[in-house]
């Protein structure tokens, strides 16, 4: 098959049947034909790719660091000749991962440090994440928790579902839990149920939500059984990861809506990924596509410094320039926030475009999306007010 590496995929193509004509609709439909026929193995993807050499070397390494596997719903979005299909860049190992950048780290989020109980992280005051699983449909190259994830590497991760369930009971200031992993909704129904079903059962967790790339990799596991479950746990919210517009194709679309259908509020996370989505034009019709299926832009993070990812590493100043691309140009609720996670475990840090030239206490001077200059008169702060508006009200 046959993609424009150029081409900006504002339309939304079904992906099927691509490199599986003879494959019935009925086995396509089914999320655990999907997974049993994930692409995991070099013979497996030459079967469908032409492979470059640092494509090929990067998946006979894979197995000892961050498995491979590619579902083949995904698969079928890839250029069969291109290694710089965008598409392609973010699942097909590549021999660069094996270079380590010298401020790359294992764990460049700080996360182990920060886990009271195993599995769980807890780095935010009232809210913490909750690494249920080690697995996912697929494996993206750059993962930030690659350490722990897919099974291929030394460490494990050695969630202790009891021991996190006490703390939370404990802790009282959590009232927002965010399952992640490797990827949740790979669970059955039944055991994603029992812990939302625990965590529900906590008074004061009063938000949920699960970060989950499978309605991008496996939209077919989307089924109605699983949205009718997931609605009897709101408020739950969905973070979904998509970083190029041609990831959301007609099932992908479809599998959005029905969560949305089912009252589920939807975000996107996306990575800024150098050859993927580093470009304006790139990054406005994915924000755009998101929007017609009902996901706001949530987070556009730049890469974490997780080790064998220089390859995929965009200039921060690509990020900045990608918001003030959008910033007026575009509808408000399609700009995602772009943030650093700060290296060592200092969460998630804003970065914006510079909007404000000069501010002191008289004025505030700025600049809007087109470049024009506009003043602001400064307000005094309460505290400083010569009404004293607190004691008058005592009075
Ligand atoms: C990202 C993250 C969260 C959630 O952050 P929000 O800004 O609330 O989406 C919570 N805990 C950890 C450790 C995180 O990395």
């Amino acid at each position: 098959m046959h993609f424009d590496r150029h081409s900006v995929d504002k339309d939304f193509i079904s992906s099927t049947p691509g490199y599986f004509p003879d494959v019935a609709a009925s086995w396509w439909n089914d999320h655990t034909w999907q997974l049993k026929n994930r692409i995991t193995s070099l013979s497996q993807l030459e079967k469908h790719l032409n492979l470059s050499s640092e494509e090929r070397n990067g998946v006979l390494l894979s197995g000892t660091k961050l498995a491979m596997a590619i579902t083949p719903h995904f698969l079928n979005l890839m250029d069969r000749d291109d290694p710089e299909c965008p598409i392609r860049r973010q699942v097909v190992p590549r021999i660069e991962e094996a270079l380590e950048g010298e401020d790359e780290m294992s764990d460049p989020c700080g996360e182990d440090a920060h886990m009271p109980v195993p599995g769980l992280v807890h780095r935010y005051p009232d809210r913490v994440l909750f690494l249920v699983t080690s697995r996912c449909a697929a494996y993206c190259r750059y993962c930030t928790r690659s350490r722990v994830v897919s099974g291929a590497g030394d460490q494990e991760l050695d969630t202790d579902f009891e021991a996190a369930y006490q703390y939370l009971e404990e802790h009282t200031e959590i009232r927002d839990v965010l399952l992640s992993g490797g990827d949740p909704l790979l669970f059955s129904d039944d055991k994603l149920e029992r812990i939302l079903k625990r965590l529900r059962s906590i008074k004061h967790i009063e938000f949920l939500r699960i970060g989950s790339r499978i309605p991008i990799f496996l939209p077919q596991r989307i089924t109605p059984s699983l949205c009718e479950m997931l609605k009897k746990y709101h408020p739950l919210f969905i973070s979904v990861h998509a970083n190029h517009p041609r990831e959301l194709t007609l099932e992908v679309k479809e599998a959005l809506e029905r969560l949305a259908d089912h009252g589920i509020p939807l975000g996107n996370q996306s990575v800024l990924l150098r050859g993927v989505n580093d470009d304006t034009k790139i990054m406005k019709a994915l924000v755009h596509k998101l929007l017609m299926c009902r996901v706001k832009p949530y987070y556009l993070y730049q890469l974490d410094l997780i080790r064998g990812s220089q390859h995929l590493r965009a200039p921060v100043a690509k990020g900045i320039e990608i918001i003030e691309g959008l910033r007026g140009h575009t509808t408000g609720y399609g700009i995602p926030q772009f943030v650093i996670d700060a290296p060592g475990g200092g969460g998630k840090v804003p970065i914006n475009p510079n909007y404000v030239l000069q501010h002191n206490d008289k004025r505030v001077v700025i600049r809007n999306y087109e470049g024009e200059v506009f003043e602001y008169p400064e307000t005094p702060l309460l505290k400083d007010s010569p009404l004293e508006p607190a004691a008058k009200f005592e009075a």
